[in-house]
Parts: structure tokens; sequence; C-alpha cells
């Protein structure tokens, strides 16, 4: 027996229906699809040059399309839209079944991915789907390929019971991993055909635990780019000429310590940081009082020297989300000009280039960030060594800027409180990500008004972009249903 609650947008039952729908959506056709879809090396554009020959992104981008337009949903209609040189975008419509209701919902989602990366366990692979348990194994599954399978389940599952919904549009791209700079001439030509967007949901996010629903409030920018600093033609004995040739990676060391404070990882110029809102160190003492130590234990810390393990910058809950979502950080992902250390000879390398990712606060432009970063790397070099910065990104287009969640109206708050009581059995968590979605930040200023659900699968030992990368099929399940049941309170 089931009282029926004027305050609840959806009554006990209908949610216990949803989360039935998404349940056998994800075990009768999710999954088996994802498995085929972690197969295929769709790598980012960034990552496979030759992506328009070897057509993986194409098939993940057609296979995807065929199965949505398959399930036959009422009203559907969807495209594959493809600009000249561009990665094509899906692009998909149902129209609204809820009276009088004139806003859009936009879901988000992408199918490229991260390249392979090392360390997988010998019975896994990046490419090798594997279901153990409630773990999905294999790269993209979670990283973003479940999210155009899980938008069509919450759509169905609220079909299912005839639950009102407003109009929904679907944008799914093939860029993301890259930076998304496809994404802007999509935005451009779709935006007449995207409305009055009340809503956007986006799965491409994070969780902070998996026993609740979790809301994204903020993501960080990024510049990534290639440092390369050239002392010689060739490379020489180094006997020879070691002491008085510049070392190629000394200068290097020079110009990162322009950027960083080696000793704290500091990161130095101020232009690279932002004022954290009050609001948003407010609402990480409630989640760091919820994950604690989780916050930077989930990693997978070597054993040092003494045989203890490897420690953080922090083990203080607040200060340890704070410095992974809201301040700049540098990592060195890449690099050339070194052979491999069984062919390591005394040689003096000629020159040493780094891939950097630099990771930006989320109210700091990712543009200029880009055009400061090359300036201050390639001024005044060194020994007037030959040196230079190219940021990834498309000129007048660099860098990626990040998103502070506009603030959370009422009705959004209840309904992802309610959805995550019917779906987790507990409250929704507020947690920041230090991740990078480059279409928030371009949504927010096309949408000003828009209210934003970013969510997502990847929580702890998830693992996206590194080894081993798994969705956890539970979490997954549950989300959809929460998004079935947010889409249905928004009107
Ligand atoms: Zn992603």
């Amino acid at each position: 027996m089931n009282a029926r609650d004027p305050n609840l947008a959806l009554q006990p039952d209908q949610a216990t229906r949803l989360g039935n729908y998404a349940a056998g959506a994800w075990d009768d056709e999710i999954v088996p699809r994802l498995k085929t879809y972690i197969e295929v090396p769709a790598k980012s554009p960034m990552f496979d040059p030759q992506w328009q020959h070897n057509g993986y992104i194409d098939r993940v981008v057609r296979d995807a399309a065929a199965w949505v337009e398959g399930r036959k949903v009422g009203g559907l209609t969807l495209e594959v839209v493809r600009i000249e040189g561009r990665t094509p975008v899906i692009f998909f419509e149902v129209p609204a079944t809820k009276p009088g209701c004139t806003q859009t919902v936009v879901m988000y989602g992408h199918l490229d991915k991260q390249p392979e990366f090392s360390g997988w366990r010998s019975d896994l692979g990046p490419w090798t789907p594997k279901l153990d348990g409630d773990k999905l194994y294999g790269r993209g599954g979670a990283d973003d390929g479940y999210a155009v399978y899980a938008s069509i389940a919450a759509i169905e599952a609220l079909k299912e019971q005839g639950i009102a919904h407003p109009r929904i549009v679907g944008l799914i791209e093939s860029c993301e991993e890259s930076g998304s700079f496809d994404l802007p001439a999509y935005l451009d030509a779709l935006k007449p055909r995207l409305g009055d967007v009340g809503l956007v949901v986006c799965l491409d996010s994070g969780a902070g635990n998996y026993g609740q629903l979790w809301l994204t409030t903020s993501l960080r920018g990024m510049v990534s780019g290639v440092l390369k600093v050239e002392i010689l033609s060739e490379g020489v004995h180094s006997g020879d000429a070691s002491g008085l040739v510049p070392s190629s990676f000394r200068i290097v060391r020079q110009l990162l310590d322009r950027l960083e404070d080696a000793r704290s990882g500091h990161l130095l110029p101020e232009s690279f940081h932002c004022q954290i809102p009050a609001s948003r160190i407010e609402q990480t003492r409630a989640t760091a009082a919820i994950l604690r130590d989780e916050v930077w234990k989930r990693f997978p810390w070597a054993c040092g020297a003494d045989g203890a393990t490897a420690v953080p910058t922090t083990t203080d809950p607040v200060e340890a989300l704070l410095s992974r979502t809201w301040r700049p950080a540098l990592s060195v992902v890449g690099a050339e000009g070194f052979p491999q250390i069984g062919d390591a000879g005394n040689v003096l390398r000629p020159y040493t280039a780094f891939k950097l990712s630099l990771r930006l606060p989320p109210l700091v432009d990712g543009h200029m960030a880009a055009l400061r970063l090359k300036t201050l790397l390639e001024d005044n070099a060194p020994y007037n060594a030959k040196v230079t910065f190219h940021p990834d990104g498309r000129a007048g287009a660099f860098g990626a800027t990040g998103w502070n969640a506009p603030d959370l109206a009422p009705w959004l708050e209840r309904a992802l409180n309610q959805a995550s009581q019917a779906h987790f059995g507990a409250p929704c968590g507020f947690i920041g990500q230090g991740g990078t979605i480059p279409l928030m930040s371009m949504l927010q200023r096309g949408f000003p008004r828009a209210q934003m659900m970013v969510c997502g699968v990847l929580g702890s030992k998830s693992n996206a972009h590194g080894p081993n990368e798994f969705l956890h099929v539970p979490y997954g399940k549950r989300l959809t249903a929460s998004v079935a049941q947010v889409i249905a309170a928004c009107d």
C-alpha cells in the first residue's frame, strides 16, 4: 500500500518501477551493447589523427545511433550530424508529453575514448570487455560510452509508465577527450534546435561513492600542450659535451620552475588561481564529513622505500577535496627525446619534449591561460635554446574553461534528493570534480538560466583514463532511474 503524497513528484511505486525498468534495461541491453562498444578502439582525434581513415569513431557513432533508432521510443527522431572535417555528433529529439511544458532537457554524452595506457591487469585490457561481478571493465564504458544508452533507458522508463516529461534532446559528441574542439561549431549549428534549455543532464562526471546520487558542483578547466627544448641539432657524447653544453632536461626544469614550486606543487602565477566561493567551501566541508579519509585513500598508493605507503600532499579531507577541484595543478603526461632505458647510452640528448597537462580552477578562462602559459614558457629562453610550447586545440580556442554550477533551483534540489532516497536510500551528495567537460561552460554561456544535473559513474577506483577502467553496473542502474525521476520533476 502506498499513501499518495502530494509533495512527491512521483509516488513510491512509480519510483520503484523506474528502478526496475532501468535495472532490466542495463542487464538486457546496455551491458551487452557496452561490451561491443569497448571492443572498438574509438580513440579521440587527438590520439588518433587518422580517425577518419580508421573509422572507429564512425563505427561507435553508427552503432549507438542504430540502437537508439531500433528502440522505437515514442516520437523519437535521430540524426547523425556531420560537419565536414569534424567528428560526428548524434542529435536526437523526443517531443514533450507534459502539457504546457515549453522547456527542453538536453542529455549529453560522448563516444570518443582516451588511449590505452599501460598497467592493465593480466586478464583485462582496454579493448577486451569483461564483466566481473558488478564491474564492467574496459576503456570508455564508464567514460562515457554508457551515457547515450542510459539516457534512452531513462526516457523509456518514463514512457513505460506513461509518466509525463518535457521535450528532450540528446547531444552525443565524439571529440570530448580532445577538449571538444569540434563542439562549438555543432552548438552554433544546433542552437536553434535545442530550444529553451531548462535542464542539462550530463552523465560524464564522477561520484564520491557508490552509495548515493552525487551532483557535480564544479569542474576544472585545462590547458594541455607540448613543451619542447632544443639545444643541439644532434646528440653528442655526454663525456665530451656535458658541463659545457647545457642539458635540455635542466632547461626544462628551469622553465617548469617558472610555473610551479617543485617542493609543494603550488602553481606560481596568480592568474592560474581563482577565489573559491564561500558556498563551495561550505559544501566541501559537508562532503568531507561523508567521505573522510576515503578522499585520498582510494588512490593506488605505491609502497614507499621503508615499506610504508606513499602519502598525499595533504590528509585533511577538506584541503584534499579543494586541492583536486579548486586549485591548479601540473602533470607531465608524456615525453619525447628519450631512448628507452635499455637503449640509453651516455649521450647528451639534443632535445627534451614534455606533454604538459595543466588543470585550472573552475573560474579561470582556459584560452587566456593557454596564451599566458605559452608566453611564460617561451620568453627569455635560457642559453638561447629553442623553446616552443604548442597548446592543444584550435587557434582561437586553446584550452578548456572549467565550470561552476549555477545556484541550485529548489525544484531540482528536491528532485535530486527524492531520487537519491528512492534509488539509493540516502540523500544526494554534492561534490566538485577535478576533471574537465568543456561542454558545460559552453552551455552555461549559451543558456545562462539552465539548471545542470552533472552526474556520472566514475566513483572510487573506476580509474577512467588509466588502466583497469570499470563501470560499476549497479550504480549505473540507480543513476539511470534517478535521471528519469528528475526529468519527470522538470517542468
Ligand atoms: Zn568523459
